[in-house]
């Protein structure tokens, strides 16, 4: 397959889209960070000793705390269709439910094997529901790796779970729903900006814990956090509610720009949001500094992975001076990027998707001093000598806002610092 340019949509932005073979981890590992956000859900694999193994290794081994993620082992008599699986399956939610009895939220996560022998886990979550509602509610997902790519794991999540979602009252005043999964610090950041910027009705989703459920209603406006959550969004849009448009809170443009939008859907002057970020955003540019002296003239190559490559991509050229190569994102959603490429600008060469020879033949061929990239592809590439990025780790480490604007600067100057010391 040869690249071949789109046609091209919005921003005229020429966009390799390839398909072939792909290089990513599956939904299941957004568990990861899923289950320690939401304080008081299970989630629970229906799958393979394959799918045990990635969780298992992505969250590492815990050992004093009771963890909140298990997979229930599809065998060979599931596979041969000797043992009826949806009776297996009710027998180990039973058993786990009458042992844990703080799990309010149970999500049943579909993976390959069990979309290939079509375990119904829709039929499954609804008799399950009957059986321990009130005192759990239970939803399905899947985290499968077919066609799909590690953060879309979150997004099947979160919008299965919009359903569930209390209707706000049609006299409601309007409210302001953050949408993706932040670490608890980075949300009381946030909220106290909201607030001292005179947005007080503020809630994220997913909750803390799933008995917190936030209401949704044609009074809502919808912040995304994260750029990967386009199911949801949609489902929240069905459900009436509005979307702000914005760039991405990474980096100081990002996350002034999310903050201004968000403020003028609430009818706050761009000023009085200036006046109020003034010295958080004086800290971060000057926090900016020295990790800028080491990325600045540096070039740069995204494999697609996280999805989060536009937004960083933008964030590592316009404040630390970075040279973008080849921006790859697994999927091009125009509509929730349209602020993100617009700030690309057309000069930037983006791709769509991965036939992972051919993309390694250009990264190679580029030379390019920094590779962001899944960890399949960062053992061989470093041992070529080609400084690499993991892209999960974008996904675990505080990194939206003001305040984490120089760590995650970090993320991108630490590995290049560590290489050039090698070579000394
Ligand atoms: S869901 Fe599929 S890709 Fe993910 S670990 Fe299980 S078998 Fe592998």
């Amino acid at each position: 397959m040869s690249a071949q340019p789109s046609e091209i949509g919005c921003g005229e932005l020429p966009v390799i889209k390839q398909r072939g073979q792909r290089e990513v981890f599956c939904g299941l590992t957004g568990i990861v960070w899923l289950h320690r956000k939401i304080q008081d859900a299970f989630f629970l694999v229906v799958g393979s000793r394959t799918c045990a193994h990635l969780i298992q290794s992505a969250a590492g081994v815990m050992i004093f705390a009771e963890p909140r993620f298990a997979t229930a082992i599809i065998d060979e008599r599931d596979l041969a269709g000797l043992a009826d699986a949806h009776e297996e399956l009710d027998k180990v939610v039973t058993r786990l439910l009458t042992r844990r009895p703080e799990i309010r939220q149970l999500f049943l996560v579909g993976s390959c094997p069990s979309e290939v022998i079509k375990l119904d886990l829709g039929r499954a979550a609804e008799r399950l529901s009957k059986q321990f509602a009130p005192r759990v509610s239970i939803v399905n997902y899947s985290g499968s790796g077919i066609e799909t790519t590690f953060t879309q794991g979150e997004d099947a999540c979160l919008a299965a779970w919009v359903p569930l979602l209390p209707q706000a009252s049609s006299d409601a005043p309007p409210n302001l729903l953050v949408v993706g999964s932040l670490p608890d610090i980075v949300e009381d950041q946030f909220k106290r900006l909201f607030a001292q910027i005179g947005i007080s009705n503020v809630e994220f989703f997913p909750p803390r814990v799933s008995t917190a459920l936030p209401a949704v209603g044609p009074a809502t406006k919808v912040l995304l956090a994260q750029p990967f959550l386009g199911e949801t969004a949609r489902a929240l849009l069905e459900r009436g509610a509005q979307r702000i448009d914005a760039l991405f809170p990474f980096g100081v443009h990002g996350t002034q720009d999310w903050l201004t939008r968000a403020a003028a859907a609430f009818g706050i002057a761009a000023e009085h949001v200036e006046e109020v970020i003034a010295s958080a955003k004086a800290r971060a540019i000057k926090a900016l500094e020295a990790p800028r002296q080491r990325l600045a003239g540096r070039s740069i190559f995204f494999f697609p992975d996280s999805q989060l490559e536009l937004p960083l991509a933008r964030f590592l050229r316009d404040e630390l001076g970075m040279q973008l190569l080849e921006v790859g994102t697994p999927y091009l959603h125009r509509g929730l990027m349209a602020h993100e490429l617009a700030a690309l600008g057309p000069q930037v060469q983006l791709s769509e998707g991965q036939d992972v020879e051919l993309q390694l033949d250009r990264c190679k061929a580029l030379r390019p001093d920094m590779v962001v990239c899944g960890l399949g592809l960062a053992n061989p590439l470093e041992a070529e000598g080609i400084t690499t990025k993991w892209s999960i780790e974008l996904v675990f480490s505080p990194v939206h806002g003001f305040e984490q604007a120089a760590d995650l600067a970090a993320l991108f100057s630490r590995p290049l610092v560590r290489r050039l010391k090698l070579v000394a």
